[in-house]
Order: C-alpha cells, then structure tokens, then sequence
C-alpha cells in the first residue's frame, strides 16, 4: 500500500501494521513480536485470539448482530445485564449500555443530574472530580477529568470540574501517616460540597485507581470509606469510574471492592468486553431507577450502538470467560508477583521513584532525583522515550503522564492480560528494565 488516508494519533509516523494476537503476544506483519504489556489501552484482559470469544461472535452475527433497543431486548442484553447485576456490590443491578468509557461517564453524568431533577432539586447539577482523573475525551466526560494535556486546547467549552486533588500517596507530606493522609484527602471533598454548595452538587466521581493521569496511583485504605460517608452526609451520588479499574484488573470484580464501599452508580467499559468489541457500561441502583421510573419514566441517554445485541453476546462471552478461569483470583495473584518485580526494578534503577499497583493495574513513576522526588517537566518526556525503546525491544507499556507539570510525575502503565504467567512476566520485566537502561 503506497499512501495512507487514515488518521494516525501521530501524523507522519508510519505504524507497523498487526497481523495477528495469541495470549499475551501480538505479531506484525513484519513477523516482529510484541508482548502486550498494557493490554493495548489497559483492555485486551483475557489476552487475545479467544476461541470462545470468536465463537461466540460468530454465533451471534449469525442469529442477528444489530437490532435498535427502542424496538428490541436480546437473551445476550438481558442475560449480560444479569451477570453484571450479580458482579456488582450492592444494589448496583441496573445497567445502561453504552459503546465506550467516555460515552459511560458521560451517561452517568448525566443520569445523576437527572436523578436530581426527577427529585424536584434540579439546582443539583454539578459534578465535583478530581485534578489527578481521566473520564474521558468527550466534552461532558472531559469536564469532569483533570488531565491537563487533553483538556487544554477546549477550556473555554468546559464546565469547570475539577475540584480537588485526589491521593497522591507517593507525593504527600513529608511525615504524614497513609491514614491521616488518607482522611485529609477525603475531606478534601467536604470542603469543596461546602464551598460550591450542597444544593448545587449532584454527584463526585472518582477512578479508584487513578490509571492514564497517574500511573495506577492506589489510595490509602480509609479514602473512599470516607468519601462515601461524605457523599451521604450531604446527599452528594458516588460515581466510582471503573472503565480500567473494573472486571477483575485490580484482582477483585471491582475497584470499588477493596474498600467495600458501594457506589450509586459504576461505569466500566474496556476489560468488559476485552477489545473484542466496542463496549461499554453505566450500572446504577435501584433507588435511582425506582426514582425515575415513578418520575419521567425515561433516561436521557443513549446511543445508535446502545445495547445492540452483536457487542451483548462479546461481552457475555467475555464475562464467562473470566469466570470460568478464575482470571480475577490470578489477576490478584500474579499481579502481586509483578508488582514485586516492579519493586526490584525501583530499587535497582535511578530513574525509577516508585512502583505501585493493585492487582494487574500496576505503574511506574520516573523521577530526576529519587531522594529528592524531584519530577521530570513534561517536556523531558522520560516516560515516552522508555515506551518509545520497549516498542522497538518488542515490548508495549502504557503512558500515563499526570498532565500537572512540577506535581504530577512521568508515568508509564504495566498492565498486562490477566492470563499471564510468571515466566511471561519474567521476560516483560527483563525487556522493559532493557528500555530504561537505556533510557537513562
Ligand atoms: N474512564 C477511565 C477511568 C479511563 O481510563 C478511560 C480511558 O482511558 C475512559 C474513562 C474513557 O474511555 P474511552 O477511551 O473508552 O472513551
């Protein structure tokens, strides 16, 4: 093929061309081998090539892949819809389905606005988040996150969000203990519903991990304990965004679960369907759907994809799949045995100020200084240049550069297929302590 029309994410670079995936491994058409380090965007978790998963693709495209939810339900919707009902804490047992995690976060922006209205509070519009957070590229979604990078060009189009800061337990003050750090942190939140006014916040949303802003940076126990009692205290909703965190990455079903805090609503989207399909979800109580079903009786959401029965069936397939090999037991397990890894690494080399993680959602930050902490500007772009040296070593990480140049570090995502083996993550490790060597 002599000339593209596609546009790239960086025009005027050429990109290998996939050929095809198996496992944890993904081949170009130049037969190099890669292995998926950061399951491409944190989202292919069962690995790739799934017999079962194409099976069930199949089966369904042939029954009927698109049919409109204005017009129809399917066995695949509904009985997904179960399974995830089963899943989540709580009465977490509605789900709205959506084709990606902005569309997810946008969805539940919208629905806690609505709850609100439904409610006869319609001042309860505003959504408090937090600086260190990605919730997505849409214009809704991007108001509430705090990544700096992909805000800058549309402020002036942005509802102005961001609130708080969010735990950064790496960075907190020097001798400060993880739970008063965790407390302080939390009632963050209370002074910003109390500033803003509690008449006038309709919900808080938070990553339980935070992933692309910071390099799966895991909060102090006690955090959203807090957070929760918080929401409760003043009538704020909880939206927990479990797009990377959820279905099983962290080593528990949900992020959410390590705290066993219930959000009122959750929305997830990548390891749900794995990349197998486009997939995405908003899954909210039944007091919020009970209050708008005896209200306007309709959601004020949706989208042409919404629910259609092909993405339904992938996702399904998807789910069982991780049930059947118990992959979010091993997430946790091995996720321990790869952290460790991280650990060693962190102690070997310079460049690395920490490694930190929960379950296979794990990150590492590089620093100028390690006594110091002393943060990479942006502009040094330490992070790119260690995945930019894996790429070539046939190895795929994951950026997660904060976006807050001097407080936030330069940050990379280790996150691979829930299904990888200790062996495997022996020969990640070994390629991607090549790539920072390297580099520094
Ligand atoms: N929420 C979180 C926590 C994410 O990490 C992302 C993507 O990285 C999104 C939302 C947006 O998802 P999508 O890129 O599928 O729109």
């Amino acid at each position: 093929m002599s000339r593209s029309y596609v546009i790239k994410p960086e025009l005027g670079k050429t990109y290998p061309f996939i050929s095809h995936g198996k496992g944890i491994y993904l081949y170009d058409k130049d037969g190099k081998r890669y292995i998926d380090g950061c399951s491409g965007a944190v989202t292919a978790s069962i690995g790739h090539g799934v017999e079962e998963v194409a099976e069930a693709m199949y089966q369904q495209a042939k029954e009927v892949s698109f049919a409109y939810r204005s017009h129809f339900s399917s066995d695949a919707v509904e009985e997904l819809g179960a399974k995830l009902a089963e899943w989540a804490p709580g009465s977490l047992n509605w789900t709205f389905f959506v084709s990606s995690g902005s569309e997810a976060t946008e969805t539940a922006q919208k629905i806690a606005i609505q709850y609100w209205q439904e409610k006869g509070r319609p001042t309860k519009n505003r959504i408090i988040s937090r600086w260190m957070s990605y919730h997505g590229i849409t214009m809704g979604a991007l108001s509430m996150s705090g990544h700096v990078l992909r805000r800058k060009r549309f402020v002036p189009l942005l509802e102005d969000y961001p609130t708080i800061t969010g735990p950064y337990p790496y960075r907190r003050p020097a001798g400060m203990s993880l739970e008063a750090y965790a407390l302080e942190c939390a009632n963050e939140l209370e002074r910003a519903i109390l500033r803003v006014g509690a008449e006038q916040v309709a919900a808080f949303i938070a990553e339980p991990v935070i992933g692309a802003s910071g390099g799966a940076v895991v909060p102090p126990d006690g955090y959203f304990q807090r957070i929760r009692e918080i929401c409760d205290k003043y009538e704020v909703l909880f939206i927990a965004d479990e797009v990377m965190t959820g279905v099983g990455r962290t080593g528990k079903a949900f992020g959410v679960d390590h705290w066993g805090v219930v959000p009122d609503l959750m929305t997830l989207g990548k390891g749900m369907s794995a990349g197998y399909t486009p997939m995405a979800a908003t899954m909210v109580t039944d007091e919020i759907i009970e209050t708008i079903t005896q209200g306007s009786g309709l959601i004020m959401a949706g989208h042409t994809y919404s629910a259609n029965p092909q993405s339904a069936a992938v996702s399904l397939a998807v789910l069982k799949y991780v049930e059947k090999h118990g992959l979010i037991e091993k997430a946790a397990e091995q996720g321990a045995y790869l952290l460790s890894r991280l650990q060693e690494l962190a102690d070997e080399l310079p460049l690395i100020g920490e490694a930190r993680g929960l379950g296979m959602l794990c990150g590492l930050e590089f620093v100028k200084n390690k006594e110091t902490k002393e943060p990479f500007a942006l502009s040094e772009g330490v992070a790119s240049k260690v995945i930019a040296k894996a790429f070539e070593k046939g190895l795929l990480i994951y950026p997660a550069m904060g976006g807050i140049e001097g407080v936030a570090g330069d940050s990379i995502i280790v996150s691979p297929p829930l299904t990888i083996t200790k062996e495997q993550i022996d020969e990640l490790i070994a390629l991607l302590k090549d790539a920072i060597v390297s580099v520094q």
